[in-house]
């Protein structure tokens, strides 16, 4: 094995002293750790999990680079909210739709009132919000409140 080594070495430089292969050992390790370093920063973002938006609570998962289970809870009691979009169908009016968002807990009370369109309307415009943050790096303020 070490003479395939010392060949190695012999081949490249014309020589070999046992320096080169410590050095090359060497290299390897800071090739290998600077790999995992690039790997664990680029899934940094990862630990952004939760926002305020709305005056309500997003919380989501990540599945690979996508934002999954997207919901809203309750400032107050942290409770799942109860998304009310009725409205949304009989307005005709861009401006006249409008999305509630209850928490039964604290006694069906409205936490946030959104004018626009439906929930999955609110849904794209809060994942917007979220990748905007992840791409130019202010999630990073988010996460340390
Ligand atoms: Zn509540």
């Amino acid at each position: 094995m070490t003479s395939y080594i010392k060949l190695f070495f012999i081949n490249i430089f014309g020589y070999y002293e046992s320096w080169m292969l410590w050095l090359s050992v060497f290299i390897v390790i800071l090739l290998i750790m600077a790999v995992i370093f690039i790997l664990n920063r680029s899934e940094e973002y990862k630990k952004f999990n939760s926002i305020s938006l709305y005056n309500v609570i997003w919380k989501w998962k990540y599945k690979k680079d996508n934002i999954v289970s997207l919901w809203c809870y309750c400032p107050e009691c942290g409770s799942e909210l109860i998304c009310d979009d009725e409205y949304c169908r009989s307005a005709i009016m861009l401006t006249n739709k409008t999305t509630f968002l209850i928490c039964q807990k604290c006694g069906e009370a409205e936490k946030s009132r959104i004018v626009g369109g439906d929930r999955n309307y609110l849904l794209k415009m809060v994942r917007f919000e979220i990748q905007k943050r992840i791409k130019n790096g202010t999630y990073k303020d988010e996460t340390k409140k």
